[in-house]
């Protein structure tokens, strides 16, 4: 049961001197009001006693500067990551080609083809080094980490097309015999 406008003016915070009179006359013959303004002191009470706790002075600034070390070790783990997915696909791309190789030539011809692609292997290595190694001292010492990725990836694709010419090479080799 609601007693308008009184139950209403219960929750209000300023009322008028006039409102305040009545409201003081209609609690003191009504008890279901006065209840009602009972339980909202006691909630308004509850309400002031846990004030909204702000964030303590540098945790935003703290929460930021470890939030720029989570970013970098993310980049780190990256190019981690990348650079292992990179390794394991040419090895695995290497061990398919030693498998072709070896079921499809005669072991003679498997040896030669092996001492082949190792004797390129080691010019092509020289020629990369040698090519990283300039781009590196020309290259200011600090590097960024977006940089590594890109030469990462530039060297990747490299050495996968050097794969694949390689296996085109010695299919070739295979089917013209
Ligand atoms: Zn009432």
């Amino acid at each position: 049961m609601s007693h308008p406008p009184f139950d209403s003016w219960i929750y209000t915070e300023q009322l008028g001197p006039e409102q305040s009179k009545s409201l003081q006359d209609h609690l003191a013959s009504c008890a279901e009001c006065r209840q009602l303004q009972q339980s909202w002191q006691a909630v308004h009470k509850v309400f002031q006693m846990a004030p909204m706790q702000s964030p303590q002075i540098g945790f935003t600034n703290r929460w930021k500067e470890n939030l720029e070390e989570r970013r970098l070790l993310q980049e780190k783990l990256q190019v981690r990551r990348f650079i292992l997915f990179t390794v394991s696909i040419s090895v695995l791309i290497s061990f398919v080609l030693i498998l072709i190789t070896a079921f499809t030539a005669s072991p003679a011809n498997w040896l030669v083809a092996l001492i082949r692609n190792f004797t390129d292997l080691s010019i092509h290595w020289n020629q990369t080094q040698s090519t990283v190694s300039f781009y590196l001292r020309a290259l200011p010492p600090i590097i960024p980490i977006s940089l590594w990725i890109i030469l990462t990836s530039g060297f990747s694709l490299l050495t996968l097309a050097w794969i694949g010419t390689m296996w085109r090479i010695s299919k070739q080799g295979v089917y013209s015999k």
